[in-house]
């Protein structure tokens, strides 16, 4: 019995990591959650180049709809190919059909011009028009100079930071807490304490905390709005839902589902037009339903995916192009 419903969002995406599926893994196993990023993701990020970016962007934007997800807000990082980076996915996801909020991930990883590289970027895209927030890679990875220019690049044009918060043990996110209002994204904030007091919306991404063995954020504890991400690993919310469900429910036993649920419905806010996208799912969605599939769904009053089949793009083309691409890349880095 088919269900229908809004448009689901993902609230902390990387899209530049779609093709990471093709690639050798690290050379040897990372010891901990800061070798993860050294072996892997910043060996990556730094290697891409606009085909990549672009490749990774449609087919995460492909994924996303074959998962009933319409709105996307990214997190991304290229260090060699920083300028217009920004663009080539907005651009992305607008022939796929998915709405997207981006943001460029500002760090001190490659020195200050690097820094202010990043924050020119974001600066770019949202004076021309685009829909963002100013990105910030992690506190841990950036100076006080920066997280303030981030900031008040932030305030200047009157959109939130997004930025990873207490991921792993070694971030000093107390630098942020002066800093942070109400329109921040704060992503992971596994390892804040209860009252942390920074202001803003609290991103919990329970696949990759569990995949990187950073530990479990207990979300239900923050006074913060939660909402649910993926973290780059896909796009499919109800998934994430249900296995945000099963960790609360290992640590609490009498927690319901409206919990949950709750964190999932909390995208809204953040990209309200998705609540008035239509998804045609294959069954009633719930905490308990696997195997619930998108079937059709409508961004904008437009048919984007139909019969589980993207519209505006052929789906094995993008996935064929991006396989294509991702060993490309995988000659490069
Ligand atoms: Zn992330």
């Amino acid at each position: 019995m088919t269900a229908q419903g809004p448009g689901l969002v993902c609230a902390h995406h990387h899209l530049y990591s779609s093709l990471a599926r093709w690639l050798p893994g690290p050379a040897r196993t990372p010891l901990g959650f800061l070798e993860v990023l050294e072996l892997l993701w910043w060996r990556l990020d730094v290697a891409l180049t606009p085909a990549d970016i672009a490749w990774s962007a449609r087919l995460g934007a492909v994924e996303a709809l074959e998962a009933g997800c319409t709105a996307i807000v990214d997190h991304h990082e290229s260090p060699a190919a920083i300028d217009g980076s920004l663009d080539v996915i907005a651009e992305a996801c607008a022939e796929v059909g998915v709405r997207v909020v981006c943001a460029y991930g500002v760090t001190d990883r490659h020195g200050a011009g690097g820094a202010k590289a990043g924050l020119a970027e974001n600066e770019r895209f949202l004076r021309a028009g685009g829909r963002g927030l100013v990105g910030v890679h992690a506190s841990f990875t950036c100076s006080d100079d920066t997280l303030e220019a981030a900031a008040g690049l932030a305030t200047d044009l009157d959109v939130g930071v997004h930025v990873h918060v207490a991921e792993g043990e070694g971030d000093t996110w107390p630098r942020l807490a002066r800093l942070a209002d109400e329109r921040w994204l704060l992503a992971h904030g596994v390892h804040l304490p209860d009252h942390h007091g920074l202001a803003g919306t609290i991103v919990h991404n329970p696949r990759s905390n569990m995949n990187n063995g950073v530990g479990y954020a207990r979300p239900a504890r923050f006074a913060n709005p939660v909402a649910l991400g993926t973290d780059g690993i896909g796009a499919d919310l109800l998934e994430e839902a249900r296995l945000a469900f099963a960790r609360l429910r290992e640590h609490d036993a009498t927690a319901p589902p409206t919990v949950t649920w709750a964190w999932l419905e909390q995208g809204w806010a953040l990209v309200p037009e998705a609540q008035a996208d239509i998804v045609t799912w294959s069954d009633e969605p719930g905490v308990f339903a696997t195997g619930v599939r998108a079937v059709d769904v409508v961004v904008a009053g437009e048919v984007v995916l139909s019969e589980g089949r993207t519209t505006r793009v052929d789906a094995d083309e993008v996935r064929a192009r991006a396989a294509e691409q991702a060993a490309s890349l995988a000659g490069r880095w």
